[in-house]
């Protein structure tokens, strides 16, 4: 497992849930807005998994889940193996996912417990935001394998509104998506691009009519 940082604690990633967070490394994905660009190509191990296994058991009854992040996680060729060893820990396990590779994460739907599902725009333009062609099928595959386990495991939908790459359209096409499919809740996340200077370029939300209309289809929550 390729981990690029270990995060000891955390209450935003996992929902309820004292967390920490596991950074693994490698992305096949190049979503323009990428928020942890460093972390798309897999580098020196920095961590072993060793490590983490020795901090989480330092950690038995004071945290009470781990989120596997990234970069794509779903890239690491053992995480079934490092997630069962987590859970057999007594931890809860999340995962942030593009579901982008979707063998693997057939592999890991009957251990996880929570998923942070990213759907980057409509399936049939995810080139746009991604920069991989079929990405949107593959993705889209997932999230319906996904579905199969809603009984089982919790799962949040979240949208990156990167307005240089979607329209209000396209949102428009991921609410109804969302809402043939029982979703009853869609959070949009404000994009927020960080350039070298560390000056940040925070692009706009949908405007106050846009999100009346979306809500019209779908519960929606706004993260900035
Ligand atoms: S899927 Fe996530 S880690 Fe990968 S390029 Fe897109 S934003 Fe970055």
């Amino acid at each position: 497992m390729k981990i690029a940082a270990i995060q000891h604690f955390s209450m935003l990633d996992y929902p309820e849930k004292m967390s920490a967070i596991i950074f693994t490394q490698g992305c096949p994905l190049r979503c323009a807005y990428c928020h942890n660009p460093d972390l798309q190509q897999i580098k020196q191990e920095t961590i072993s998994f060793d490590e983490v296994i020795n901090f989480l058991k330092s950690r038995i009854g004071l945290l009470e889940g781990v989120v596997f992040s990234g970069g794509e996680p779903l890239l690491q060729p053992d995480l079934y193996k490092a997630m069962l060893q987590i859970k057999n820990l007594g931890f809860y396990i999340g995962l942030h996912t593009s579901g982008y590779l979707y063998k693997k994460f057939c592999e890991v739907l009957p251990i996880v417990d929570w998923i942070g599902f990213d759907i980057k725009t409509s399936f049939k333009n995810y080139e746009q935001i991604t920069g991989v062609s079929g990405s949107g099928n593959i993705a889209e595959k997932s999230f319906l394998k996904m579905l199969e386990y809603r009984d089982k495991l919790k799962f949040e939908i979240r949208t990156t509104v990167d307005t240089r790459n979607i329209t209000f359209n396209e949102l428009q096409e991921i609410a109804h998506f969302l809402e043939r499919n029982s979703i009853r809740e869609w959070i949009l996340q404000q994009c927020i691009l960080r350039n070298k200077n560390k000056d940040d370029v925070i692009l706009s939300l949908p405007n106050e009519n846009e999100l009346k209309e979306l809500r019209r289809i779908i519960n929606i929550k706004v993260r900035s």
